[in-house]
């Protein structure tokens, strides 16, 4: 099993067999290793099916400490299709890590619900940028100790108008984290957002 050479532990192994995984993908392959062994940012050109998910997904269920109960990672995604999907891919790869907590916050539902699942610990936060920015407006989020911040479809969050939330949300962030942009294309918008909030980001093209 070719995962096994990636670098990823015994829990994420064994979600990978359940799952029937056989091989990793062309963007994992690349992604995969290099984010377990560099705490570093980058931006990743990849379309949708591609296995983008479990690209930055894996990295980060294994980098997390799920004994700490403080919000470690923030994933912001276009819609709330894509953000109920990445949730359920999260909590499937992380099924064997115990005490490992992935909340979905998007528009469109009870702000009082989610909040209190937030607040029950939740270790990754999969979010629309709207009503992320609406929860952090409101003090119901802590993301003063993230250390991760994927921006998934970044070109389509950007497309849907979402530049000032985005940018909003990420000035809110420590700097000291690590930010893992994926984008089907690379337009201007995108290019600023990765010049304005990430440090020298490596690229990884599949
Ligand atoms: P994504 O591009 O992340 O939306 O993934 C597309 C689909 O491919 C999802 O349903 C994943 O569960 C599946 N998938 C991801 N990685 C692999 C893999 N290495 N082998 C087989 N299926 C995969």
């Amino acid at each position: 099993n070719k995962f096994e050479q990636l670098g990823l532990n015994e829990s994420l192994l064994m979600a990978i067999k359940d799952l029937g995984f056989e091989n990793p993908s062309e963007v994992q392959e690349k992604a995969i290793p290099l984010l377990l062994e560099q705490n570093t940012d980058i931006v990743a050109l990849a379309q949708t099916g591609t296995g983008k998910t479990a690209a930055f997904g894996f990295p980060l269920i294994q980098k997390i400490d799920a004994n700490n109960r403080n919000t470690q990672a923030l994933i912001l995604s276009p819609t709330r299709e894509l953000c109920l999907q990445i949730t359920n891919e999260i909590k499937q790869y992380s099924k064997y890590v115990k005490g490992l907590n992935t909340v979905a916050v998007y528009g469109g539902a009870s702000i009082t619900e989610q909040a209190r699942e937030v607040k029950r610990g939740a270790q990754i936060i999969v979010a629309t940028p709207g009503r992320m920015q609406d929860m952090i407006n409101r003090g119901l989020v802590n993301i003063t100790q993230l250390e991760f911040c994927i921006l998934d479809e970044a070109d389509e969050m950007l497309n849907m108008g979402f530049y000032e939330d985005i940018v909003s949300i990420l000035s809110t962030t420590p700097d000291e984290k690590n930010t893992w942009l994926f984008s089907a294309t690379m337009p201007q918008e995108v290019a600023r957002i990765a010049k304005e909030f990430m440090r020298t980001p490596q690229e990884i093209t599949v």
